[in-house]
């Protein structure tokens, strides 16, 4: 029994007549609690009343010495009694009751007890026979009353089990729950307060079921989207791949500039176009499945504005090309968004079982890798897995891997490449460019690894690393040099961050670098941002006197009315433009227009990988104010840098001189064909 009663709100003194007990243990082993089912008897039981009422004897429930209850004819004094025979027939209070116990559970004795009285008459007649007769009659009257008080004890056996009825089948339910097996089939049934105990237990299991449910739903199912979330998926892919039952198609669906649709609109409303476009792609495959195009398909958010589709049996290869196309075709289409429309895409990489893969990571892993794939290809496009693509990808680990230790151990360097004025032939400025060059695998050029570091998030311990690197080299010069400006690549990752602003007047200050000699380079998609934080950036360093410069101009797709707005002091037009300019009339055009609008806007103009004379003769023409590019001088080192400008100083001096006394070259003013072959030397 219990040792504590009142520590379950029990009256002290209640006995129990059945008592289950079992351990809940939680989702770790640990006992979380206990689940206790308890009978009590009260000193007076009305099922034991009735039943004394109708036989017309009495009915006592004992544990050890003490009375529990008792029905009918006075307690019966169980101290006194007198086992008068073997058959456990007993006589008490003095001889005035005749009894017979049963042994029931938890140690409690059930008895049932006549007056003595009631088998007086009986005695009588055994006195009055003779000695033999009356050992006769008296072993039958043993018998007769040990018969009919064990029927007695029966049935007052089975009242207790009535009163008790239910108990067992909770005790049983509640190990089920204790075990972890909430779905047990449990209803409540009994009397009185078990039947109370089990609608208890059954409105717990209920509210029990409820928070599983939920805590299921929150594991494995993305709050964003109502879709299952990663954990889900892997169960449901594996799933699908063992099911063998057909072929299996692993679809990647990564969207593209969904960033800046979270830039732009915040990510309310990103959360809520995410939802608009899961219900979109679970329409589409529910229409597919309608029309027998697809078997059945399981679908998922594998994070951000990534998904997954399994598609289960798409036989023919071009039958899934199509479905893929009509599927980013689908995706593009306008969402409307609150008050506001938006459009997408989606690249989609494509991994099939047993080809790309036989275990759901490896499938997924090669679905990724096709994704990728489809989006160095351009957007809204798709890709199969191929081993190339694989290869590509592994490539990029490695890059990822040996960046991290290149940029812990501080082995990456940086150059310089001089920018030239048009207007004066001098070195104005210069821009760092990163370079790396790895113990083994020797110099790993930036276009290979600029991009692995923004995906790796490594971006901007890079540009923090060349911005220290650079103010740190050159401060002197640049403080020595009346203008010379250090031009530094920023990638949108780096401005993204708040602290950036605070984290270049920081580095600019500890190398006392004057703030308007940097020139920070960003690309039109960072300009025409519309991202609160990387505006306010822009603004901040703007205002402290840092320059902006807007890089590689003419390869996006700016809107020519929005040039005038951008928060930047310098266009820098694209080598693509400047190559072979002075044989494409086509370029010839767009970079004189470029240029006018350039001029007229207020900006100062740089035309970027000039390699021969006759692109530096056709952009000075046109008016360009500055030049970088191998026909001046390929990126260099910081010492070769400074030894320039001092003999570009040093000559510009002498020019001034020869000028002055009118020898030697021309002096430097206008549109002077002759200028430009020099600069080139
Ligand atoms: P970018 O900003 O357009 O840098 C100019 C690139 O053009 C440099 O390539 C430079 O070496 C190259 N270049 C200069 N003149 C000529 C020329 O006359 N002909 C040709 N063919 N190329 C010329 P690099 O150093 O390989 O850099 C490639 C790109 O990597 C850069 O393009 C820039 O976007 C990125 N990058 C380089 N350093 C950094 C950095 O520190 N941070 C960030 N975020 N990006 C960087
Ligand atoms: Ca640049
Ligand atoms: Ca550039």
């Amino acid at each position: 029994m219990l040792n504590d009663d009142t520590a379950i709100g029990m009256p002290v003194g209640r006995a129990i007549a059945h008592f289950a007990f079992e351990p809940v243990f939680d989702d770790f082993g640990d006992v979380a609690g206990v689940l206790i089912g308890i009978r009590s008897l009260a000193p007076s039981e009305s099922t034991f009343e009735r039943f004394s009422s109708i036989v017309n004897a009495g009915v006592v429930v004992m544990d050890g010495n003490i009375t529990l209850s008792s029905g009918g004819l006075p307690a019966f004094d169980f101290h006194a009694t007198v086992k008068l025979a073997d058959d456990e027939l007993i006589s008490a209070s003095g001889g005035s009751r005749v009894g017979r116990c049963a042994a029931h559970e938890l140690g409690l004795l059930v008895c049932a007890h006549v007056e003595a009285s009631q088998v007086q008459e009986a005695q009588h007649q055994m006195l009055r026979v003779s000695d033999r007769q009356a050992g006769t009659l008296f072993t039958w009257f043993l018998v007769l009353a040990a018969g009919s008080l064990g029927i007695l004890v029966s049935v007052v056996l089975v009242a207790v089990r009535r009163v008790t009825r239910g108990l067992p089948q909770l005790a049983t339910a509640a190990a089920s729950v204790a075990r972890g097996d909430l779905d047990v089939p449990f209803r409540a049934i009994g009397v009185g307060e078990v039947r109370s105990l089990g609608q208890a237990f059954e409105v717990m299991l209920a509210n029990l079921r409820e928070s599983l449910g939920q805590t299921r739903k929150l594991a494995f199912f993305d709050p964003v989207t109502g879709l299952p979330n990663r954990a889900k998926l892997r169960i449901d892919g594996m799933e699908a791949l063992t099911s063998g039952k057909s072929d299996v198609v692993f679809l990647f669906i990564d969207l593209d500039r969904f960033k800046s649709i979270n830039d732009t609109f915040g990510h309310k409303t990103g959360d809520m176009l995410l939802g608009a476009l899961a219900q979109r792609l679970v329409d589409f495959f529910d229409s597919r499945v309608r029309s027998n195009v697809i078997g059945p398909f399981r679908i998922g958010r594998l994070g951000g504005d990534e998904f997954l589709v399994i598609l289960d049996v798409v036989a023919a290869e071009t039958l899934l090309k199509s479905l893929v196309e009509d599927l980013i075709g689908r995706l593009r289409e306008i969402f409307a968004i609150g008050s506001a429309y938006m459009t997408v895409g989606a690249s989609v990489g494509i991994a099939i079982a047993g080809r790309d893969g036989r275990s759901y990571d490896d499938l997924l892993i090669s679905a990724d890798v096709a994704m990728y794939e489809a989006k160095r290809s351009g957007r809204n496009s798709y890709a199969f897995f191929t081993a190339d693509a694989a290869a590509l990808m592994q490539e990029r680990l490695t890059i990822e891997h040996e960046l991290r230790i290149a940029l812990s151990n501080r082995t990456l360097s940086v150059l310089y490449q001089p920018l030239f004025s048009l207007r004066d032939e001098r070195i104005v400025g210069a821009e760092a460019l990163v370079r790396w060059r790895h113990p083994t695998l020797g110099d790993i050029p930036p276009g290979k690894f600029i991009g692995v570091a923004e995906d790796a998030g490594l971006i901007s311990d890079l540009g923090q690393y060349v911005l220290e690197q650079a103010v740190t080299e050159t401060a002197a010069l640049v403080r020595e040099s009346g203008d010379l400006r250090i031009a530094v690549n920023v990638s949108v990752l780096q401005l993204e961050d708040p602290t950036f602003s605070n984290r270049i007047d920081a580095c600019l200050a500890k190398a006392d670098f004057p703030l308007d000699r940097l020139e920070i380079e960003i690309t039109e998609s960072v300009a025409m941002r519309e991202s609160i934080v990387i505006q306010n950036q822009i603004v901040n360093l703007r205002r402290a006197g840092v320059h902006f410069s807007l890089d590689d101009f003419g390869t996006g797709y700016s809107n020519l009315s929005m040039l005038a707005r951008l928060p930047v002091d310098t266009l820098k037009i694209d080598r693509s433009l400047i190559a072979g300019i002075h044989r494409s009339s086509e370029q010839q055009a767009i970079v004189r227009t470029i240029l006018a609008l350039s001029q007229s806007l207020g900006f100062q103009s740089v035309v970027e990988g000039v390699e021969v004379s006759e692109e530096l003769d056709f952009v000075t023409a046109a008016g360009a104010d500055i030049a970088q590019g191998f026909l001046f001088s390929r990126p260099v080192s910081f010492d070769m840098l400074k030894a320039m400008q001092n003999t570009r100083a040093m000559r510009r001096a002498i020019r001034r001189l020869d000028t002055t006394y009118g020898k030697g070259d021309e002096p430097v003013t206008g549109d002077n064909p002759s200028r430009r072959s020099r600069t080139a030397t």
